[in-house]
């Protein structure tokens, strides 16, 4: 397989540290608010890789992280009068929901910042020792200028990047490229104990050291956003390197961005969508359609059409598979013919058409794309005249290929109307009967499949989601 690597900028041949054995590291979110649908983008890129090489065999161990303690955690905390604590369980807990909905795999540890300080206190002092790190006041800062390498992933000359940096800069620093390890508390923040202050640590140390504890010294592949190229990565290889005195990551991987109505997406410019909201007036697969009809490192536009467009997208893959689930049942002949060989032939070029796309730098778009032709192979050429073996190859094929991209290609068992009809009644007798729970049970129900009550005079109307 060939990855685009930021650190050559080039395609290169993936070749992993160990046979058969993939370690990955992908920076996870900070844990203040819903997630929102560019945070989505390297979740779902990222488990879409993971999948593939899955499937090509290797055993992969995913490692990524929630960034537990930070500024807007904390100014989140206070807003709410509640701990830092409460609003980081919270927020993880919605981000579990949220990752399920857009069918991305639980990652092999899910690391929390909080509970690694040891580790990271551990490698701010190894890197004090070697001279790569110093401390004045409680705050210990990173010796830039000490990693003759700085500035290798993003490109950035050191000189120039000081020559651009303003003098606002605080007097305590060797340098005004060198950036903080850890910071003392300030009044009500939350803290732990360090041979330097009570304090804690700054961003960058938090997936040095979890890369390196789950995964250890040397890994494979990491990734995220494309802002996190600099500082957040550069500064990620100078500690690692520093410490560890070798390559820190072999591949780093990074998405472009997702833009709304071509705009970058923002809270002030009222273009600000998060997962949840999208998940009410869409299935979050149709999310993870759009969000893969996209090379990953081309900015991706998300707008209204687009995802009427996907959505029209998907359902052609679902009601394919549908389709033949039922032919599976009416056709008569086990015996496959010559005729039907010529087809399986057909789907397995177009299978091989999906992995060569997948193998060229994780071009999911023209894999989607592998995965419409078998649809309409299936369409045109597969009746119930035809052999069960020849659909089952079929169906399986589909289901195979988009479950690689983390696409459920069936339609989910739904409720059908004289169902729904059977439980509005329900409803309506366990209140009469003053018995809420029932009636509050039902209604969440319902809504769990997709089906949305409404109150009216004229008594209860009801829609498909
Ligand atoms: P954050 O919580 O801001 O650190 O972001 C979590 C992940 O989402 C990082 O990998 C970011 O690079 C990524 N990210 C943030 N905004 C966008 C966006 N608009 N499009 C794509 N990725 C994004
Ligand atoms: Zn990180």
């Amino acid at each position: 397989m060939k990855i685009y690597n930021t650190l050559t900028k080039k395609k290169e041949e993936f070749i992993p540290l160990e046979e058969g054995k993939v370690r990955m590291y992908v920076c996870g979110p900070t844990v203040y608010n819903y997630i929102h649908i560019g945070n989505a983008r390297p979740m779902i890129v990222f488990d879409s890789l993971r999948r593939y090489l899955e499937y090509k065999g290797y055993e992969v161990n995913f490692v990524s992280n929630f960034t537990d303690v930070d500024d807007k955690i904390i100014k989140k905390a206070i807003e709410e009068g509640v701990s830092a604590n409460e609003i980081s369980e919270r927020y993880i807990k919605e981000f579990r929901t949220d990752a399920e909905g857009l069918n991305v795999l639980p990652a092999t540890y899910n690391p929390k910042a909080t509970e690694e300080i040891d580790g990271m206190v551990d490698m701010i002092s190894t890197l004090i020792e070697k001279g790569h790190a110093y401390e004045k006041n409680g705050t210990v800062y990173f010796r830039t200028r000490s990693f003759e390498e700085y500035g290798k992933l993003s490109k950035k000359n050191i000189d120039e990047l000081e020559a651009g940096s303003r003098i606002a800069v605080s007097e305590e620093k060797e340098d005004p490229m060198d950036f903080v390890l850890w910071k003392p508390k300030k009044e009500g923040e939350p803290y732990w104990t360090s041979p330097w202050s009570d304090g804690r640590p700054g961003w960058h140390i938090e997936c040095s050291v979890m890369s390196k504890k789950y995964l250890g010294e040397q890994i494979d592949i990491h990734a995220g956003g494309e802002d996190l190229v600099f500082p957040h990565h550069e500064n990620e290889i100078a500690q690692s390197e520093a410490c560890n005195g070798k390559q820190f990551a072999k591949y780093w991987m990074h998405n472009a961005f997702l833009n709304i109505d071509n705009k970058k997406m923002s809270k002030s410019q009222d273009n600000f969508f998060t997962v949840r909201e999208i998940s009410e007036k869409y299935s979050l697969q149709v999310l993870r359609f759009f969000m893969l009809s996209a090379h990953y490192r081309s900015p991706i536009n998300f707008n209204a059409d687009l995802m009427e467009a996907s959505k029209n997208g998907l359902d052609r893959i679902l009601t394919a598979t549908y389709n033949l689930e039922h032919l599976l049942e009416a056709a008569a002949s086990n015996e496959i013919t010559q005729a039907e060989t010529q087809i399986i032939a057909e789907i397995d070029e177009l299978n091989e058409k999906f992995d060569a796309a997948m193998e060229d730098d994780l071009n999911t778009a023209d894999a989607i794309s592998a995965i419409f032709e078998i649809v309409k192979v299936a369409n045109s050429k597969v009746s119930s005249d035809n052999s069960k073996e020849l659909i089952r190859n079929v169906l399986d094929r589909i289901l195979k290929l988009s479950d690689i991209l983390g696409i459920k290609a069936e339609k989910e068992e739904g409720l059908l109307d004289e169902e729904i009809e059977q439980l509005i009644q329900d409803r309506q007798n366990a209140r009469k009967n003053k018995d809420f729970a029932k009636s509050d049970e039902i209604r969440n129900l319902l809504l769990e499949k997709g089906i949305i009550l409404e109150d009216t005079r004229e008594g209860v109307r009801w829609k498909r989601a």
